[in-house]
């Protein structure tokens, strides 16, 4: 299954490839501080591959905070958050939002909450190896 998601305006897009087709996708209602602002919705598969497209990358503000070990890449220009990377040894992984999502059967959703408040930075970045996109890909918008 090709997943596509963009932002509002279409200036970040995305197109995750999942195989084999999901019975579900797994989509984390996160509690942290600032997905609780914007309610940040996030799926991931590590053996998908997302190619990601930015039209004009100086419309799009890398947000930080916390451990700052996550930029969300949020659309400059119509506010919405699409995704969020991590660099870790060197790779970079990424998560998507379910919210920015095209054209997919909201039916195949399988939410949940999930609240990562207090786990240790090394735990995070192992949870995030283990659980996260691990090809990511920039390519021409
Ligand atoms: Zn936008």
């Amino acid at each position: 299954m090709l997943i596509r998601g963009r932002c509002h305006c279409g200036n970040i897009a995305f197109a995750l490839a999942w195989e084999p087709d999901p019975a579900e996708i797994p989509a984390r209602a996160c509690d942290c501080t600032f997905c609780t602002k914007h309610g940040g919705v996030w799926t991931s598969n590590p053996k998908g591959t997302l190619e990601v497209a930015l039209k004009d990358a100086s419309l799009v503000s890398r947000y930080a905070f916390g451990t700052r070990t996550a930029e969300f890449h949020v659309c400059a220009r119509c506010g919405i958050v699409p995704m969020v990377t991590s660099r870790i040894d060197g790779r970079l992984y990424a998560v998507v939002s379910v919210n920015a999502f095209e054209g997919v059967d909201p039916s195949l959703l399988r939410r949940t909450p999930s609240s990562f408040e207090g786990e240790e930075e090394g735990a995070r970045l192992a949870r995030r190896k283990r659980n996260w996109i691990a090809d990511v890909r920039y390519v021409e918008a």
